[in-house]
């Protein structure tokens, strides 16, 4: 892998821990509930923990993180496993699912219980909440703190028979109700759920909670870090006291919190992901213009790219945004020594060469790859008498510096020669529905080196091949959405070019190659050409930064009033 590798803080603390030897080697997990597909935020993990093992010799496990019965589907799990495979990594035969764990857990939690580290307890919700406290009051102690242990347990055997109700009663660790640490009053380690689990059916009326499962899979799969977001630094001292209580045999695992990925214009949570799905606002969760892998993949972004952007964006103790830019650089970078340039026309004007042989076909030899073209070799652009241009660049009216075509003007096409605009024939709009022009291989007529025709593409009109591209812009209008469906999403998020005209050397293009089309962007052929379908391509980024352009524009116009 080619991706520069940045030292980060968690490379500084295995380093330490190896070199004193208090681990043998590094074994990380990806541990994901299955209640969502992954995202880019995913990725960050999935390269930080895979990457960790790679590079240090050891292993990486996938473990699914399935304690939460209600939301939770087969579905998604068999999409996390495609993510994760398809960003390039591989669990071999490590993968683990938390509800394999549940004997054990069960099993842990009676060694808690006869301890006394452990109890029953039978407050109702609301109880709970008002025994809790706050951050600045103490809780108080649950009434069933001190029953005896033998009592706690037989309710616990009888919880896990199904014998009680939800919310009747619960299994909480036996802390401290005073602690500072909210996370440490008692928390809940086992509830009753009497929902059906989509690996154990309806063998289990009672779940572990997140805190107490995840320490516990951990410790039994001997992993040495537990690499998770910052949200959980708080939940340290319960994930080390768990552990301690069962008197786990050292080494145990060691849990290092780093920041989230947050990504301008991206809306990561998967609650609202779900919503977005849910109510159609887009096609499906691999819908381009969402942030989870399965859409980035389905735009034509390869797994290159992602590792490359997660590389380098580091890992960081502090929370921060990262920049949509970032990603679309990252993206660039990957593609542009990878893909050839061609040309395709998104908006076909039709142009006529006047002077130009009717049947006439010239053969024009042009590089795939213009910077180096021994690396890709040639193809031949085919010019006939009629072609296609792309309608914006043509202008009746030209603004100040427009260097394209325009009435009685000259622009040059890409690998040839020049036209002459004499003639535009308007449709009822008054819009031009096709040009007349003289064709000439040299400018005619004085051409100064400041007014030098711009450059336009263009494919022959009877010789190019139909397509169909889809253009995708930001899903929100704000670059960090809330989730306020209603005011930030973008209407115009996609707009679909049905009529294109790709050059004739693309006949060849195969479903899932990516290419560049000049001045357009790079594009993926998400689905071939059939016999009656045309090639549907999804263009994955574009050539430049527009949105830092627009925001630009923006600031001068300043607020719109
Ligand atoms: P969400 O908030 O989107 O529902 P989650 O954290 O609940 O995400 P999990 O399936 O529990 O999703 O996440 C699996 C792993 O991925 C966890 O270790 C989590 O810390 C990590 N992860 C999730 N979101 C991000 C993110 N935005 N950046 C980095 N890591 C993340
Ligand atoms: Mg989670």
């Amino acid at each position: 892998m080619s991706e520069e590798r940045a030292n980060n803080f968690i490379r500084a603390l295995v380093d330490e821990d190896l070199a004193s030897g208090r681990y043998p080697k590094v074994v990380t997990r990806f541990p994901p509930e299955p209640n969502g597909f992954l995202h880019i935020g995913h990725a960050k993990s999935v390269c930080l923990n895979f990457g960790l093992a790679r590079d240090y010799g050891g292993h990486c496990n996938l473990r699914f993180d399935d304690t939460n019965p209600a939301k939770e589907d087969v579905e998604y799990v068999e999409s996390i496993k495609e993510d994760v495979q398809w960003l390039g990594f591989t669990w071999d035969d490590r993968l683990y699912y938390a509800s394999d764990y549940f004997e054990r857990l069960c099993q842990r939690a009676e060694e808690l219980i006869k301890k006394g580290h452990a109890y029953v307890c039978q407050l109702t919700p609301e109880q709970v909440r008002q025994y809790r406290g706050t951050l600045t009051e103490p809780g108080r102690d649950s009434p069933w703190r001190d029953r005896p242990s033998q009592e706690s347990l037989e309710l616990f055997r009888r919880m896990r028979a199904g014998h009680f109700a939800e919310g009747e009663m619960f299994l909480r660790a036996r802390i401290d109700m005073a602690s500072p640490n909210l996370n440490m009053r008692d928390p809940a380690l086992f509830r009753i759920r009497k929902v059906s689990h989509h690996r154990t059916g309806d063998q289990w009326p009672i779940y572990p909670m997140y805190d107490y499962a995840h320490c516990v899979s951990d410790a039994i799969e001997g992993v040495t870090f537990s690499i998770c977001t910052l949200e959980f630094e708080d939940h340290r001292p319960l994930y080390d006291w768990v552990l301690e209580k069962l008197d786990w045999p050292e080494p145990r695992p060691r849990q290092i919190e780093f920041a989230r990925l947050n990504l301008e214009g991206a809306l990561m949570s998967k609650r609202k992901l779900l919503q977005l799905v849910k109510e159609n606002y887009v096609d499906g969760w691999d819908d381009p213009r969402l942030p989870t892998l399965a859409a980035l993949r389905r735009r034509g972004v390869t797994p290159e790219a992602i590792r490359l952007f997660c590389e380098r964006i580091g890992v960081a103790k502090k929370d921060s945004w990262i920049e949509l830019e970032w990603l679309e650089k990252a993206i660039r970078d990957d593609l542009n020594p990878k893909v050839r340039r061609v040309m395709a026309v998104l908006d076909p004007l039709l142009v006529t060469l006047t002077n130009w042989p009717e049947g006439l076909v010239k053969d024009i030899p042009a590089p795939y790859f213009p910077d180096a073209p021994e690396r890709m070799g040639f193809r031949d652009l085919r010019l006939t008498k009629r072609i296609y241009i792309e309608r914006e660049d043509f202008s009746l009216d030209p603004p100040a510096g427009f260097h394209r075509l325009t009435l009685g003007g000259t622009a040059r096409l890409r690998w040839s020669g020049y036209l002459r605009c004499q003639e535009a024939k308007l449709d009822a709009a008054g819009q031009p529905s096709e040009l007349f022009c003289s064709y000439s291989e040299e400018p005619q007529g004085q051409v100064s080196a400041k007014k030098r025709p711009g450059i336009i593409h263009w494919a022959p009109a009877e010789l190019s091949i139909p397509a169909v591209a889809r253009l995708y812009d930001r899903l929100f209008v704000v670059p960090r959405p809330t989730g306020d469906l209603a005011r930030e999403l973008n209407p115009g998020s996609l707009v679909e070019r049905a009529n294109c005209r790709l050059e004739p050397a693309l006949a060849d293009l195969k479903t899932g190659e990516r290419v560049q089309f000049e001045r357009l962007g790079y594009f993926y052929l998400e689905k071939g050409p059939t016999a009656t379908e045309p090639g549907l391509f999804n263009r994955v980024v574009t050539l430049k930064d527009s949105w830092a352009k627009a925001k630009k524009k923006e600031d001068k116009r300043g607020p719109e009033s």
